[in-house]
């Protein structure tokens, strides 16, 4: 991979730049799994360059995790050491920046007892739920990006040998991080400011009421909260450093108003579902709620998604991603919500994001509920967009504005 190093390097920079956006003396907590060190350590070089203080590197062995979910005693499996869990909360309190470097096997832990896993997952989330505050919060900047693995490169490309899938996923990797582009820290740049530009247009016109129609035989509208808020991933920390959580990403979005659902959505993509694909299928709403559906493949599971609470069958998201964009143009299925949440306009069955409402963060259950929010233990996002979509907004006064035209911005 001669020209796959430049690449690494330009990647590792986005990442650094625009995702992070890692500031002078900052100390980095890189998260990843040990077959990405070809990528940590170009991601480490751009940081010492960009002015860190020092870089934390914590490796995961994935075959000495599974090991230890087949072979450690459960007092093993609940455990983790306090002085780490303090150890990361001092370094998030002292200002500290976080990189998740995600690289899924989605055969790691199939012969595992998955309670066994979920008895250590837990001990971990309980430990780490001071340090991940900060993450939450946006208290700090921090960043996901994701690098292959055999295993997922496998998934994504069935009919290959492990070599060139991995190649292959990589190639699309560079593809719709814009890597693949002259100068990608000033491409990245110029797309955040299209979102931002976007995310100003829909707030200042303030639309109380979205109507969507392809022909597919999608046709619905959607009421929004009163104090709805479109946003896209670029946040700001608490120390005012502006980032971009998510690499990549594209869309823009806020969330519906509970009852304000009536119509008919189609899906355009594949939904994968913990490994079930849900395929080709529509679902009819009235006052916000699903009275209807449908689907040519994985009726089954749509059902159990739809039946897992009261608040499964109502929308909790509603997110516009220009047709004409990296991931949408790959035409892959990544079976990795990172970045298939991107490729194309959705919505999302289940619970409302509080931070989509002004004032949603301090805001109690039952607050969020009086302004309409969704509320379920479910979040499923799934693709509705297509080359044809067309969306208006409709404001309070009436007036109606193009939003999307052909599957595009329409401003
Ligand atoms: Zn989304």
């Amino acid at each position: 991979m001669n020209n796959g190093t430049s690449r690494l390097e330009k990647y590792a920079d986005i990442t650094v730049e625009i995702g992070l956006n890692l500031q002078k003396g900052q100390t980095l907590i890189i998260d990843a799994p040990i077959h990405a060190s070809d990528f940590v350590q170009q991601v480490v070089k751009v940081a010492y360059d960009k002015g860190a203080k020092v870089v934390m590197v914590e490796y995961t062995d994935e075959q000495v995790l599974l090991t230890k979910y087949e072979k450690a005693p459960e007092e093993g499996l609940k455990h983790y050491p306090q002085w780490k869990a303090k150890g990361y909360e001092k370094m998030a309190e002292e200002g500290a920046a976080l990189l998740q470097v995600f690289s899924p096997n989605p055969n790691l832990l199939k012969d595992v007892d998955p309670e066994r896993v979920s008895m250590a997952q837990k001990a971990i989330a309980e430990a780490l739920r001071p340090f991940k505050s900060y993450q939450i919060s946006g208290k700090m900047n921090w960043c996901i990006a994701a690098v292959p693995s055999k295993e997922w490169a496998q998934q994504v490309f069935p009919d290959r040998s492990e070599g060139e899938s991995m190649d292959l996923l990589w190639e699309q990797i560079f593809d719709v991080t814009r890597t693949n582009t002259d100068h990608p820290v000033q491409t990245w740049k110029e797309h955040v400011e299209t979102m931002n530009s976007s995310v100003r247009f829909l707030n200042e016109n303030n639309f109380n009421k979205l109507h969507y129609r392809a022909k597919n035989g999608t046709r619905f509208s959607v009421e929004l909260p009163k104090v709805h808020k479109w946003m896209c991933a670029n946040f700001t920390s608490e120390g005012g450093v502006s980032y971009v959580p998510n690499i990549p990403t594209e869309e823009v979005f806020t969330v519906p108003k509970k009852d304000g659902v009536n119509g008919v959505i189609k899906s355009s993509k594949p939904l994968n579902y913990n490994g079930y694909l849900i395929n080709e299928f529509s679902l009819t709403f009235e006052e916000g709620k699903v009275i209807d559906y449908s689907a040519e493949k994985g009726y089954e599971v749509l059902k159990s998604i739809l039946e897992a609470d009261e608040g499964a069958k109502y929308l909790g998201e509603i997110a516009l991603v220009p047709h004409n964009s990296p991931i949408s143009n790959s035409e892959l299925v990544f079976y990795n919500t990172l970045y298939d949440e991107n490729a194309s306009c959705h919505v999302a069955l289940g619970k409302g994001l509080p931070i989509a409402l002004e004032g949603g963060p301090d805001m109690n259950n039952e607050e969020l509920a009086e302004q309409d929010l969704n509320e379920s233990l479910i979040h499923v996002d799934f693709m509705i967009g297509t080359a044809d979509l067309n969306i208006d907004g409709e404001k309070e006064s009436g007036e109606v504005v193009p939003i999307f035209r052909d599957g595009n911005w329409a401003f």
